[in-house]
C-alpha cells in the first residue's frame, strides 16, 4: 500500500514490542484449560490487587461518564506527601512507559542520540526511534549496565540516557554509590532517566536515595509505576519525579486525560495499601529463594536479580531454547523468550505463587529431560 511508504523510514523501521503470551491465547492454541495455565511472563503481582484499590475501583466505576480529573489532583498530593516533592515535580502517566515516551517527545528529535544498555528493557528503543532519533545500545558488563561506558559514549549529539535499576530482563541493580558517581560526572546538558519500576522489591538497603538526587540535578527524571508491587498493571498508571521545568514541558505534551479515573482512584487506594506492598515483597524475597534453589538443584545457571523476575539460561545451542519455551508452554507454564533483548539462550520466569514456582520447576525439569 503506497499510503504506508510516507510514513517515516523510521517508524517502518520498528520492531513490534512482544508481550507475554496471554492465558486465552494459549488455551485456545493449546486446547488447555485456563485454569491450569501459569502466566509467569510479564512481571505482573501474583498476588492480584491491593483488596482497599480494587474496592475504591470498583466504586468509580459509577462515574466513568465523566471524564479524569486531567490534573491528577489527590493522587499528586498523595505522591507529594509520600516523597516530600511538590506537586509541580510529579508527571503522571499512562504506566511508567508513558511517561518514558513524554520524556523521548520532549527532549529528543531526529539527528539526536539517546543511550541505553544492550539488554535493557525495550521500551527505551522503542520511544527512542518513534522519534526519528538514534538510540545507542552501550555493550553490558556482566548482563548490568557499564555506567562508565554509557557516560563515554555520549557524544554533542546525546540528550537523554535511559538507567534501569534494578534492569528488566536481567533483574541487575546499579549501586546508589555509582549511580551517584554517574549523576555527578554527566552533563548536565543530558537528560538521564532512572527507570525504578521494580523499587519496592529492593530491600531497604540497595533501595538509592534518588528522590532526594532531583534537587542536586536538574536533569533527572525517575520512573515508578503501580504496575509491579502494587498490582495495577491492567489501569496503566506510573509516574515521573523531575525538577519542575522538565515536569512542566512533559506535562504540556501528555494527553490531557492520560490516565483513567479507575488508574487515578485505584493508585490512590493502593499507595494508602503498605499491609498489600510489604505482602507482596515478602511473597517475592521467598519466591526468590524457591526458583534459585530449584534452578541450583537443576544445575540451571542464572542471572542473580533484584526484581520480581528471574532469567535463566538454557545450555546447548541457541535452538534448545525455544525448544524449551514450547514445551513449557504445552505444560501450560508461560515464560518469556528474550531473543529480541539479545539473550537467546535466555528465559525470563516471573516469581509467582509458591504453587506456581513449583509448577514452573516441575516444568522445567519436564522440560529439560526431554531435551537431553
Ligand atoms: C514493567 C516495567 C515498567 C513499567 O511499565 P508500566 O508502563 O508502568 O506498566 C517500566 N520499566 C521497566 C524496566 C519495567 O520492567
Amino acid at each position: 500500500m503506497n499510503l504506508c511508504d510516507f510514513a517515516p523510514e523510521y517508524i517502518r523501521a520498528i520492531q513490534p514490542y512482544q508481550p507475554g503470551k496471554p492465558i486465552s491465547e494459549l488455551a485456545r492454541e493449546m486446547g488447555l484449560d485456563e485454569r491450569n495455565i501459569v502466566k509467569l511472563a510479564s512481571n505482573e503481582n501474583p498476588l492480584g490487587t491491593s483488596p482497599l484499590a480494587l474496592d475504591a475501583m470498583i466504586h468509580a466505576l459509577h462515574d466513568i461518564a465523566r471524564y479524569p480529573d486531567g490534573s491528577g489532583f489527590e493522587l499528586k498530593q498523595a505522591l507529594s506527601k509520600l516523597y516530600a516533592v511538590d506537586t509541580g515535580q510529579i508527571i503522571l502517566g499512562n504506566g511508567s512507559n508513558d511517561v518514558l515516551d513524554l520524556a523521548a517527545r520532549v527532549f529528543l528529535k531526529p539527528g539526536a542520540t539517546a543511550i541505553y544498555s544492550q539488554h535493557a528493557f525495550a521500551v527505551y528503543p522503542l520511544v527512542t526511534q518513534t522519534i526519528g532519533a538514534y538510540g545507542i545500545a552501550v555493550p553490558a558488563r556482566d548482563y548490568g549496565h557499564d555506567l562508565a561506558a554509557m557516560l563515554d559514549a555520549i557524544t554533542p549529539e546525546t540528550r537523554m540516557v535511559f538507567i534501569a535499576s534494578p534492569n528488566n530482563p536481567t533483574g541487575t541493580l546499579s549501586s546508589a554509590d555509582d549511580l551517584l558517581r554517574f549523576m555527578e560526572r554527566v552533563s548536565r546538558d543530558v537528560l538521564v532517566v532512572l527507570d525504578q519500576a521494580y523499587n519496592e522489591y529492593l530491600p531497604a538497603a540497595n533501595q538509592a536515595d534518588s528522590i532526594r538526587w532531583l534537587k542536586q540535578f536538574p536533569n533527572l527524571v525517575i520512573t515508578r509505576t503501580f504496575s509491579k508491587v502494587y498490582g495495577l498493571a491492567g489501569v496503566r498508571v506510573g509516574f515521573g519525579l523531575a525538577h519542575p521545568e522538565v515536569a512542566n514541558l512533559m506535562n504540556r505534551v501528555r494527553q490531557p486525560f492520560n490516565v483513567s479515573s479507575i488508574g487515578l482512584v485505584g493508585a490512590l487506594a493502593a499507595l494508602q495499601d503498605s499491609e498489600f506492598v510489604q505482602r507482596s515483597y515478602a511473597l517475592n524475597r521467598a519466591g526468590m529463594l524457591q526458583l534459585t534453589d530449584g534452578f541450583r538443584k537443576l544445575g540451571v545457571e542464572y542471572i542473580p536479580s533484584y526484581g520480581n523476575f528471574i532469567s535463566f539460561r538454557v545450555e546447548g545451542d541457541a535452538a534448545n531454547t525455544p525448544k524449551v519455551y514450547q514445551n513449557l508452554l504445552r505444560q501450560g507454564v508461560i515464560v518469556r523468550p528474550l531473543g529480541i533483548y539479545e539473550m537467546p539462550h535466555h528465559l525470563r520466569v516471573t516469581i509467582g505463587l509458591e504453587p506456581e514456582n513449583q509448577k514452573f520447576l516441575k516444568s522445567l525439569e519436564y522440560a529439560l529431560g526431554e531435551l537431553a
